[in-house]
């Protein structure tokens, strides 16, 4: 048994199943349906899948330094 434990007792990442207490952006497993999550993870409306990984926010802060010598 893997001893990921993090402060809410979510399931360790990559084991995020429909029904789970969730928030953010989650990828379906089965299909790569895209869905954001306020509450707990659902059904996927494509494929039924209940397996999902989550998906890094995104940030605009992405910026790479431009090469100024
Ligand atoms: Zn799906």
């Amino acid at each position: 048994m893997e001893s990921t434990l993090n402060t809410e007792g979510l399931a360790a990442d990559g084991e995020w199943i429909a029904g789970a207490r969730a928030k953010g952006e989650f990828r379906c497993e089965g299909c790569g349906y895209g869905v954001t999550v306020y509450r707990s993870l659902p059904v996927c409306p494509m494929c039924h899948g209940t397996e999902w990984e989550r998906v890094p926010w995104r940030p605009y802060t992405r910026v790479v330094s431009p090469m100024n010598d």
